[in-house]
């Protein structure tokens, strides 16, 4: 119960990895704002799960939405734990792309991670204290095919961590990117059985990655075990970017 007492966003909390984290910072003593943009239902059924927690609707892609959950967090007090998570993808070849699916992927991503930061920021930066952690992928550093949108959403991620960890250092707020590489969720369960094949023998340890694999390291950068650790990018992959 190493987070008692502190609170937390987690955007796109509703499903998937999001989920997970949720779930594992409320076992974690945390209090935590469930975000979700449309699945009501299911940031309900998660925010249930855990002691002290609220589902909140907000796109992320909107000043107004981050600042609502910043707002709705400062209700309990503080603004403790940032966990940028909701994302999207839009796929497809770099020629067929239109203008609207870079635009909107790079929007929420992207976007919303620099939304959700800056309006944390303030309360955290008073406070004197906070760690922001950044979901990105390993398509941020390396690329996947059919990804130019995604993938360039994740290395701003990177870019951006590297930086608030730099300017907010000396007011003691933390910044930390965790990038998985392929976990199942509904973001990638849309692939067919020949690609999944072709993927798994490409991970050392030979399997998918789960949600609940991913949720402990972010428990622990948002813990007092991190507390020296700040900038720096963590990879939750099975091996698959070595
Ligand atoms: P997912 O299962 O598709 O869930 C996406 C979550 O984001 C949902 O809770 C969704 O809410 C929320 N969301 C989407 N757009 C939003 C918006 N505009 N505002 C607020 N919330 C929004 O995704 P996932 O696989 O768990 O991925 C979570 C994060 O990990 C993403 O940043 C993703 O890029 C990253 N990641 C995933 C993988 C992977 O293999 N799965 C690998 C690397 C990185 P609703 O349910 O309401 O739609």
């Amino acid at each position: 119960m190493e987070l008692q007492g502190l609170n937390a966003i987690v955007t796109g909390a509703s499903r998937g990895i999001g989920r997970a984290i949720a779930l594992e910072l409320g076992r974690a003593g945390a209090r935590v704002l469930v975000n979700y943009a449309r699945n009501a239902e299911l940031a309900e059924e998660v925010a249930s799960q855990i002691p002290e927690a609220r589902a909140l609707q907000a796109d992320v892609a909107s000043t107004q939405g981050c600042e609502a959950l910043v707002a709705a967090c400062k209700e309990w007090g503080s603004v403790d734990i940032v966990v940028n998570n909701a994302g999207i993808t839009a796929d497809g070849l770099c020629m067929m792309m239109s203008d609207d699916d870079f635009d909107r992927v790079v929007a929420v991503n992207a976007g919303g991670c620099f939304r959700m930061c800056r309006a944390a920021l303030q309360p955290m930066a008073r406070q004197r204290s906070g760690s922001i952690i950044n979901l990105t992928s390993i398509s941020g550093f390396r690329g996947n095919t059919g990804q130019t949108n995604y993938s360039a959403s994740k290395a701003a991620i990177i870019g951006m961590t590297h930086t608030l960890a730099r300017e907010m250092g000396r007011r003691k707020i933390r910044v930390n990117a965790v990038a998985p590489g392929f976990i199942e969720t509904d973001m990638t369960n849309v692939l067919p059985e020949v690609a999944l094949a072709q993927v798994k023998q490409n991970i050392p340890l030979r399997r998918f990655g789960q949600p609940q694999d991913v949720a402990p390291l972010v428990r622990f950068l948002a813990g007092p075990g991190a507390t020296y650790i700040t900038g720096q990018l963590f990879v939750v992959d099975g091996g698959m970017s070595c």
